[in-house]
């Protein structure tokens, strides 16, 4: 199947509303711009250097998603263009996106990662450190460069259906909370983004709202 057969197959199963994340690491920019062509327009990378180099390639109309762990000092790299940073673990990291977003004069948008695999190598806040953190009186005030757009998990990598369940539908009711307490007032935080291309049907059952797809689209690891 081609790249555009594999996108159409994928866009009519999702709802309307659902985001479409290709996620193109690894991938060369020839793959992407078939994917572009497919109408793609949000695509998903995890190395600073890759994501900058394969920018230059592609369409400006491209809405960019740091989806992989980001040391601060590559935040300035990408702020520029980065449209959603996915992959926020710890408050530094978002101190220093409102800074280097500030600088440009812009708004990036970000999601915080929550960690709700069994995987000790998996990133991101607790959702005890995610719950603090945005309960902070003033902080959404106080970051007026970034927009705190919801959240991001993935699940344990397993065949066993059940637990990657347990896991979204965990991650779901954390989003609810958070929405209905600390963002109750404000239109944003309307973003879950949890599913790739293994777990996405339970992903979408359990009421993601954005979709990480990799290897679906573009196959496993092409060189
Ligand atoms: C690679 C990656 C994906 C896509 O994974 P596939 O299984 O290839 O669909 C999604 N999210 C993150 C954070 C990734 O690193």
């Amino acid at each position: 199947m081609s790249i555009s057969s594999r996108i159409a197959f994928l866009k009519e199963k999702l709802p309307d509303q659902v985001k479409l994340v290709a996620v193109s690491k690894f991938h060369p920019a020839e793959k992407l711009r078939e994917a572009y062509e497919a109408g793609i327009r949000i695509f998903g990378e995890n190395r600073v250097q890759e994501l900058v180099a394969k920018r230059k390639l592609l369409p400006d109309d491209i809405e960019w998603h740091f989806i992989g762990p980001l040391q601060k000092n590559k935040v300035k790299d990408i702020a520029p263009f980065i449209h959603t940073i996915q992959s926020v673990d710890s408050l530094g990291l978002l101190q220093e996106i409102d800074k280097q977003a500030a600088r440009q004069a812009r708004v990036i948008h970000v999601l915080m990662e929550i960690h709700i695999a069994m995987e000790e190598s998996k990133h991101g806040f607790t959702p005890e450190e995610c719950t603090e953190i945005l309960a902070k009186k003033d902080l959404l005030s106080a970051y007026r460069n970034i927009r705190i757009d919801g959240l991001m998990g993935m699940a344990t990598f397993t065949t066993n259906r059940e637990q990657i369940r347990k896991e979204f539908h965990s991650l779901y009711n954390l989003f609810k909370e958070l929405k209905s307490t600390c963002f109750k007032d404000s239109g944003y935080f309307t973003e879950l983004s949890m599913g790739m291309t293994g777990d996405y049907e339970i992903a979408l059952s359990e009421g993601s709202t954005m979709l990480r797809i990799g290897s679906y689209i573009f196959g496993e690891q092409s060189d």
